[in-house]
């Protein structure tokens, strides 16, 4: 089957091949994959610049229908529509996964970079990390699942936007947007989306055409002066921050109220962040720092994305066939996608 593969360790070194086709183990299925979303990660993995384990297949955000299934399946059928939790290899013995944060097991090395991902024809998976989806959900939407599972963990479960919040996003990526669309489905009074200048013809674009009218250029309008403007001199009951950006960080303090949160998604690639720690004391800020996802996260974002809730799905700016690879990566790598789909 064709599989797209990073080859070795280094820059680059990613390529179409013909690879055999995997059969399932106990506990195992085998799906025949439908579309495959591209994660920062597998762009990472292309710079070199996240760990990862060669030659491995790329891959996680994966949809599809199982088509086979090993000994000892009891809950999947063949003809079951499915999405994954990329938990794989995560021990189930240790503190983290006993507690039920198997996300986070430090033995945990998912699809895409520690073992074969789903860039690629078939996929057999471990049927304990599967979810199935409705019959009327769409393959575009299946295979948003997972990148909005990050958001929705974030902003519903983990920092809690409740109904009538003063939401402000910082970083207007998939991550960002998806979060501003699960602070507007948990009932946010308003949504504040903060971009760069190279934001504009894309991002905050893509923002106003699903709806968020309170979108601001930072090259423009001074953020926190907009915000305090809008609150009566309070600042925001919510900052979710998913810039990643050392420079933006230390904003968030000043956007958020006394009292407020503040939710946090964006890496920064190790780079140190500046914080005014007793301006976040003085105003007894609570943060609320987030990664990976739980099963919870998948079942609340399957059932808001179904059902329109969280119209995911509008994120999706390309969707290619595999041999289309390099173009797509280039395009998300030059900011002139949001959200890319390969297919098989
Ligand atoms: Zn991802
Ligand atoms: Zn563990």
């Amino acid at each position: 089957m064709k599989a797209l593969v990073k080859t070795r360790k280094g820059v680059g070194h990613i390529e179409i091949r013909d690879v055999p086709e995997p059969q399932p183990g106990p506990g195992q299925v085998k799906i025949k994959i439908a579309a495959c979303g591209v994660c920062g990660t597998d762009i990472h993995v292309r710079h070199d610049t996240f760990p990862y384990w060669p030659p491995v297949i790329l891959g996680h955000e994966l949809a599809g229908t199982v088509v086979a299934r090993g000994a000892d399946c009891r809950y999947f059928q063949e003809g079951d529509r499915v999405v994954a939790e990329p938990h794989t290899k995560a021990c189930g013995q240790c503190y983290l996964c006993r507690t039920g944060n198997i996300q986070i097991c430090p033995e945990k090395r998912s699809p895409g970079w520690g073992i074969d991902g789903a860039m690629t024809e078939y996929i057999c998976y471990p049927e304990k990390l599967l979810h199935r989806i409705p019959d009327t959900m769409t393959w575009d939407q299946a295979v948003m699942v997972e990148p909005t599972a990050n958001a929705v963990g974030d902003v519903l479960e983990r920092t809690g936007v409740v109904a009538g919040d003063f939401v402000v996003v910082q970083g207007p990526g998939p991550i960002g947007l998806l979060a501003a669309m699960a602070a507007r489905a948990a009932g946010a009074r308003e949504v504040v989306i903060i971009g760069t200048p190279g934001d504009v013809p894309l991002r905050l674009a893509r923002a106003r055409k699903l709806g968020f009218t309170q979108l601001i250029d930072i090259g423009q309008t001074d953020p926190v002066k907009a915000v305090l403007e809008r609150t009566d001199g309070l600042g925001a009951d919510v900052v979710v921050e998913c810039s990643g950006a050392p420079k933006a960080i230390p904003v968030t303090v000043d956007l958020v109220r006394k009292m407020g949160k503040i939710g946090i998604i964006g890496l920064t690639g190790r780079r140190k962040v500046e914080l005014d720690w007793d301006k976040l004391l003085f105003k007894v800020v609570t943060m609320h720092f987030h990664l990976s996802t739980a099963y919870t996260f998948w079942d609340r974002t399957i059932h808001l994305i179904a059902s329109g809730q969280l119209p995911a799905e509008r994120l999706i700016t390309h969707r290619a066939s595999l041999d289309d690879w390099e173009r797509v990566f280039d395009d998300i790598e030059n900011l002139k996608a949001l959200k890319a789909v390969l297919m098989p």
